[in-house]
Formats: C-alpha cells, sequence, structure tokens
C-alpha cells in the first residue's frame, strides 16, 4: 500500500520528470545543467551510460534530426484520436492501429488505464511486450531490476536460456514481417535491438521502403526462419546472430559469437530518446 510520504515522493518525481523533459525541448538540446546532480550519467535505451557532456551530444543530434519534435504524449494521444476518427468517418477497415506498451517497473500500473482509453478511443490492437535489453546487457541483474516489471508475464525473459540453447522464444521474429526500423540518419532496420550503421538493411534516403522491404537482406534474414529450399543464396545478416527467436535454419555463427554493434552513437539512441 503507498504511504501518504510515498505518493508525494513520486508525485515530485513526475514534476521534476515533467520539468526535465520541457527544459530538454526548450534548450532543444540539453539535458538543464540545474537539473542534474554532479555525476549525473544518462542511461537512454541501451545504449551504454553517458555523462552530461555525452547527453547534450546526443540530444543535440537528436532534436536537430526531428526538427519540430518535443515531449508531448497529449500530443501522441491527440493524433492517436484524430488518426482513430478519421478511420471512423471513412468507414475504413485500415490503417490498423496499434498501440504498444512496453510494461516497465516505472509503468506497470498504469496498464488499467492504458485498457481503458484503448478502449473509449477505439485502438484496434493494445499490445503489452516486455522491455527488451540488448543481448550483451541480457543478464545483467541491476537492470533487471531497476526496469522489469512484477508482472512475471512480461519479465521472465530468462538470459540463461539464450546461453544454453541459443534463443529465447520458440517462435518465428515477427519484426521480419510486421515492422521496420527507421532512424533520423536514414538507415533501415528490420527492428530496433540493432542500431549498428554496418548492419543496417538499406537506406530510406536512397530507395523507397518498398523496395527495402523486400531486399535481399530482409530475404537472407527471413530465410532463417523457413525451412523451405532457398530460391538464392544468402547473405550473412545481423539476424544471424541474434539470439531471441528461434531460427529453423542452421546458424552459420554461433549465437555465443554475438556482435550487435554500438559504434552509431546517434544512430544509436536517437529513437529511444
Ligand atoms: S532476428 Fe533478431 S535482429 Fe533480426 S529482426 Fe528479429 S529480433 Fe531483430
Amino acid at each position: 500500500m503507498m504511504t501518504q510520504t510515498d505518493g508525494a515522493a513520486v508525485e515530485a518525481n513526475r514534476a521534476l520528470g515533467r520539468r526535465f523533459f520541457e527544459e530538454q525541448d526548450r534548450l532543444r538540446g540539453g539535458p538543464a545543467g540545474a537539473l542534474c546532480a554532479p555525476g549525473y550519467r544518462a542511461e537512454i535505451g541501451g545504449n551504454p551510460p553517458m555523462d552530461f557532456a555525452g547527453h547534450e551530444a546526443f540530444a543535440r543530434a537528436f532534436y536537430t534530426a526531428f526538427d519540430g519534435i518535443r515531449h508531448d504524449i497529449e500530443e501522441v494521444f491527440a493524433n492517436m484520436k484524430g488518426l482513430l476518427a478519421a478511420k471512423k468517418e471513412l468507414n475504413s477497415r485500415t490503417p490498423f492501429v496499434e498501440w504498444q506498451f512496453i510494461v516497465f517497473k516505472h509503468n506497470e500500473h498504469q496498464m488499467d488505464k492504458a485498457r481503458q482509453l484503448a478502449a473509449e478511443w477505439g485502438v484496434d490492437l493494445l499490445r503489452f511486450v516486455a522491455p527488451g535489453f540488448q543481448p550483451e546487457s541480457m543478464d545483467d541483474r541491476n537492470l533487471r531490476e531497476k526496469w522489469m516489471p512484477k508482472d512475471p508475464l512480461f519479465s521472465e525473459r530468462n538470459p540463461a536460456e539464450a546461453t544454453e540453447r541459443g534463443y529465447i522464444y520458440d517462435r518465428t521474429c515477427f519484426y521480419l514481417y510486421r515492422s521496420m526500423s527507421i532512424y533520423p540518419g536514414g538507415g533501415v532496420t528490420p527492428c530496433c535491438f540493432t542500431h549498428d550503421r554496418k548492419q543496417d538493411f538499406g537506406d530510406i534516403l536512397n530507395s523507397t521502403v518498398a523496395e527495402i522491404w523486400n531486399n535481399h537482406h530482409y530475404r537472407s534474414a527471413r530465410m532463417l526462419f523457413n525451412n523451405r529450399l532457398p530460391q538464392e543464396e544468402r547473405s550473412q545478416v545481423v539476424c544471424d546472430l541474434c539470439p531471441i527467436f528461434h531460427q529453423a535454419r542452421e546458424r552459420s555463427c554461433s549465437p555465443n559469437g554475438r556482435s550487435f554493434g554500438t559504434d552509431h552513437a546517434s544512430h544509436a539512441g536517437a529513437h529511444a530518446e
């Protein structure tokens, strides 16, 4: 049960969080020095921790890449409601509007609220998903303790499984068929798990989405997940080394030789800010 003191601390943290991001939006970079303690460290997404100067450079690159962007969840909700209203008005079955809610320790108490809002607004699918760590951080107890929710449904990824059997989930990777990640610099990856430029599947500044979606990288990756007779020679892609999903085809590399690079700082975290 939450005490009055706990409640006040939660409210104070919320206010500080709001102010932190307001200041970043105002500075188009930041964070604001006055809000950061000495020895400030930022952990953004799965990127290595960065000091104040590192976060400042990162944030500047982020704001430069996304002109006009700001932290405003109300605007996100307003856009989603606008999209749903337009869809209803046109009596259209598309677009299929999916709200993905990543269940962390700090927001698992808001799942019921999300259910209520999604039903109210007519969202087609509300999907609750577990947080994903970079492979090299999967067995980091401190990180798990800090971010993982209490609900075992969203926190029971067993890192040992990745080492023992070479993968975590006994199913095909859905990212290769359902999503695409596009980074500020134009790089395209099959999922947000990979963020090394060298592992990109394409560049949106030079090709269309349709051209990239079924290019040789994508076909090579999808071949890992089916046993059909290959129609072409496949190339090695980042998915060869991925320990997340069970690959039907013999791996071309040991899962323990994973190499999800992190040498593209602006590319790396821009989506996680
Ligand atoms: S196999 Fe792994 S790296 Fe490739 S798209 Fe799926 S989750 Fe991402």
